[in-house]
């Protein structure tokens, strides 16, 4: 499989060239013309090159790819040792972010409804890339956080009364808990999300919205690995998700 022909086919897919994103989408680091072997991962961490190369990868595809807006722009120390191992092993490095998060099916977030039973009744957010929609059947929040634990393999961070009934459900995989506003504002009865901060629980508390932080790489560990495998039926290249475990 030619890398090019497979980076312009998700490009499409993803319609990656209409976000405005914290990153560059698409290849960051450019490896072997061909790929056979499909490495994907949460973050492109040493760890997971490491790993890659244990393997034999041709690419590493990612969520969270490098050179971030307002990073250090030189390649030093950790930078510089993860980048010398991939380019040592001429392994290219394919990151999508927001497009990956947003994608209707192979998406974070549409992968996040299939592990928790969610059905999408529409998107909000900036970039439309948030979702909401309910549960089929109906349950209240201590449910819900046994569901979540279950599907996820971790315990969330829940705010709320366990009591509370849930009809509508916000979800946004990742750091998105500056979105419960715009959870609330869509009639959400609960927002899950990846992480929380000091801030979200009072904002909770005072609109009587409950919240769940299930874990930022929990979350999204789902849509890489349907992209992945996508790729690897579309194209006959063999694919394998790597778990690198991170309690965040
Ligand atoms: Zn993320």
């Amino acid at each position: 499989m030619k890398t090019s022909e497979l980076l312009n086919y998700t490009e499409q897919l993803l319609d990656a060239p209409r976000f405005r994103d914290y990153c560059p989408n698409g290849l960051q680091v450019q490896g072997k013309e061909n790929i056979n072997v499909l490495i994907s991962g949460v973050t492109a961490s040493l760890a997971l090159i490491e790993a890659a190369i244990e393997v034999n990868a041709d690419a590493i595809l990612v969520h969270h790819g490098w050179f971030w807006k307002n990073e250090d722009m030189r390649i030093l120390g950790t930078k510089r040792k993860r980048l010398k191992l991939l380019m040592q092993h001429d392994i290219n490095l394919i990151a999508y972010h927001l497009p990956l998060d947003a994608h209707t099916s192979l998406g974070n977030n549409a992968q996040l409804a299939n592990q928790l039973g969610l059905r999408v009744e529409g998107w909000f957010g900036e970039q439309n890339i948030a979702a909401y929609g309910y549960l089929p059947d109906a349950v209240n929040l201590s449910m819900l956080g046994t569901q979540i634990k279950q599907a996820l393999g971790r315990q969330p961070l829940i705010i709320g009364d366990p009591d509370k009934s849930l009809h509508r459900v916000a979800w946004c995989t990742g750091a998105a808990q500056d979105y419960l506003a715009q959870a609330v504002a869509v009639g959400a009865d609960v927002f899950i999300t990846g992480e929380a901060s000091e801030q979200t629980v009072h904002l909770a508390r005072e609109t009587g919205v409950a919240f769940i932080a299930a874990g930022h790489h929990a979350t999204e560990r789902y849509g890489v690995q349907a992209l992945g495998s996508h790729l690897a039926e579309r194209f006959g290249v063999r694919h394998q998700f790597i778990e690198i475990d991170n309690p965040v």
